[in-house]
């Protein structure tokens, strides 16, 4: 398709980009808890990449006593539990790429929190059939999922685990017990009462703050021997330790402890969680074939829409960074944004035209409503014969979840976002861990226009994220990138970006996470503050861009490989991420 270029139109306005950023810039973006410069890390063999230092820690010492990537992810995530408290944990959610590299086959593993059996649509609506509002919803027990992160977990680990699974709780163990440092991001998110449910229940209030009620303050030597006691008993008994008995018992009791807003979680719900095999969705883009995790995720689909629709509306290979990057990017995202907010929930309860979604015709079709000069203000969905109607977007971005990526020595390897929603939760503890409030990704609302909302809460559903772990192959169908990032409902733009970003530019993956963030979720175009970004202000008014400014924090962790075999890490710069290999 040839267009008149903006260089054209906007005359000198169109200069800016290539004034405004280097390739290599060294990004220090000012976001809620600050930037580090991350040095990346080349490996031959091994390589872990989380967002904690002891919890990269933990799953390098794992690879190195000869783990695989599924024994390190178990090491990681017992630790993460107990160092980013706040993101994830074991009483969360996840969802798990697995590359197994012998047979050349990539495992979809789902770990995402149900909805109790005894929930009905109704959970989040208030007596008078409006609405609850956001914070009502989501502190106390009405929110609190069936966590999925052990069970998902132990069905990879059964797999394809090298080491007994009772090993791999060691650190975090033992770090339980003599206690972390609580870093600068954690007293921050602590000081700023991110969570104003924090403080309100007894056991996290006695956790996180002092006798006189202050936020731990930074370098304070936290330990946790509830949460060493709750991981031994799983180390020794296995998933079914937190599944069913006693840490099952103190679940449900923390959940019916919250008595101003009382969840629906049973034992029953605990002992019947399953988690499920999926079947990754990927397509070819440019030389590669891109991987990413299909409902009840949107990330994998709304992704997967984003890089084509660019692809499609121009093949060329945009200047990373220019303004008609942003105006493409911009584009693309409202499309899949609106497909996104009226198609995509949990298939095995919902119809997903999945396939129609990523019909490359139909992707072709929505890609010429893509105008490089104009921006097409509030996209529609596309129109399929499948007529659900829209559930109205219920994840604000909230600087919560993980990322982390791992390849072992035999070239098996996993792309894992995990999640307990909001930073810190429903707020409630049990047995030393946090537990989540993943329902409120549920639409609050069941129908509109007297059809029924796609996302609505059903017994048993998980409810729609956007997580989007990713894993990317070439020709050879071997293995070259894996990467994904926190961010609520802005994780699949930040993902999208970075993505089309390194694989169609000479960026490295680090480059790439280091550029600043533009996103827009099919509304205003916000503009990472802080950032080179905030000059893209008045050239994207000019295309008719409502613009606001505004932390955009990412936690973007990735991996890719170089030309001569081996792995290069990327850690992103808005986080406290570190990366270990050989
Ligand atoms: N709960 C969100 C999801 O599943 C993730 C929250 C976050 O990244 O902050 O999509």
């Amino acid at each position: 398709m040839r267009r008149p270029t903006l260089s054209v139109i906007l005359g000198t306005l169109a200069l800016l980009p290539t004034l405004l950023f280097a390739v290599n810039e060294d990004l220090a973006p000012e976001s809620a808890t600050g930037t580090q410069v991350q040095q990346s890390v080349e490996a031959r063999h091994q390589l872990v990449v989380t967002a904690h230092p002891l919890a990269t820690q933990a799953g390098y010492r794992v690879l190195q006593q000869g783990g695989s990537a599924a024994d390190a992810a178990v090491a990681v995530q017992a630790m993460l539990t107990l160092v980013e408290p706040q993101s994830s944990g074991i009483g969360g959610g996840a969802f798990m790429l697995y590359w197994d590299n012998a047979n050349k086959q990539l495992k979809a593993f789902d770990g995402r929190e149900t909805a109790p059996a005894s929930a009905d649509e109704n959970l989040f609506m208030t007596d008078a059939g409006k609405p609850m509002r956001w914070w009502d919803a989501m502190i106390g027990g009405r929110s609190v999922g069936t966590p999925g992160v052990l069970a998902m977990l132990e069905l990879s680990q059964k797999q394809y685990g090298k080491v007994p699974w009772a090993s791999l709780f060691d650190d975090a163990i033992k770090t339980s017990e003599s206690g972390f440092k609580v870093s600068p991001r954690l007293n921050q998110l602590l000081t700023s009462k991110i969570n104003p449910g924090l403080g309100r229940y007894p056991q996290a209030r006695d956790y996180f703050f002092t006798p006189e009620r202050e936020p731990l303050p930074v370098g304070h030597q936290l330990t946790n021997p509830e949460l060493a006691n709750s991981l031994r008993q799983i180390a020794e008994k296995g998933a079914t330790a937190f599944y069913q008995g006693e840490l099952a018992e103190k679940i449900i009791a923390a959940v019916k402890q919250a008595t101003d807003n009382p969840g629906k979680l049973q034992l029953s719900d605990l002992k019947n969680y399953q988690a499920v095999e999926r079947q990754a969705v990927c397509r070819p883009f440019r030389d590669y074939r891109v991987c990413g995790f299909p409902p009840p995720t949107s990330g994998g689909i709304t992704t997967l829409q984003i890089i084509k629709l660019m692809e499609l509306a121009e093949p060329k290979q945009l200047q990373p960074n220019s303004i008609e990057f942003y105006q493409l990017f911009t584009q693309a995202s409202r499309l899949a944004y609106a497909d996104r907010a009226r198609y995509l929930a949990d298939s095995d309860f919902v119809d997903v035209p999945m396939d129609q979604l990523l019909n490359e015709n139909y992707l072709r079709q929505r890609s010429m409503l893509i105008n490089p000069l104009t921006d097409m203000g509030k996209a529609n969905p596309g129109e399929l014969p499948n007529r659900l109607s829209r559930a109205d977007d219920q994840s604000p971005e909230l600087p919560s979840t993980s990322h982390f990526v791992i390849v072992d020595r035999w070239g098996n390897a996993v792309s894992i976002t995990s999640s307990i929603e909001m930073a810190f939760g429903s707020t409630l503890m049990a047995g030393g861990f946090l537990l989540n409030n993943q329902l409120t990704d549920f639409s609050f609302v069941a129908e509109q226009d007297g059809k029924p909302v796609a996302n609505r809460v059903q017994p048993g559903k998980r409810p729609r994220s956007s997580m989007s772990p990713i894993m990317v192959f070439d020709k050879n169908h071997r293995l070259v990138a894996a990467l994904g990032s926190p961010g609520g409902s802005r994780i699949i733009s930040y993902v999208a970006k970075n993505l089309y970003l390194k694989l169609s530019s000479d960026l490295s993956l680090q480059q790439a996470f280091n550029t600043p963030h533009v996103v827009n979720r099919n509304g205003v175009t916000e503009l990472e503050a802080g950032t080179s970004a905030e000059q893209l202000a008045e050239p994207l008014k000019t295309l008719g861009h409502e613009i606001k400014i505004r932390d955009l924090n990412s936690g973007l962790h990735g991996f890719f490989r170089q030309s001569d075999g081996s792995w290069k890490s990327a850690v992103d710069p808005r986080r406290e991420g570190t990366a270990l290999g050989d």
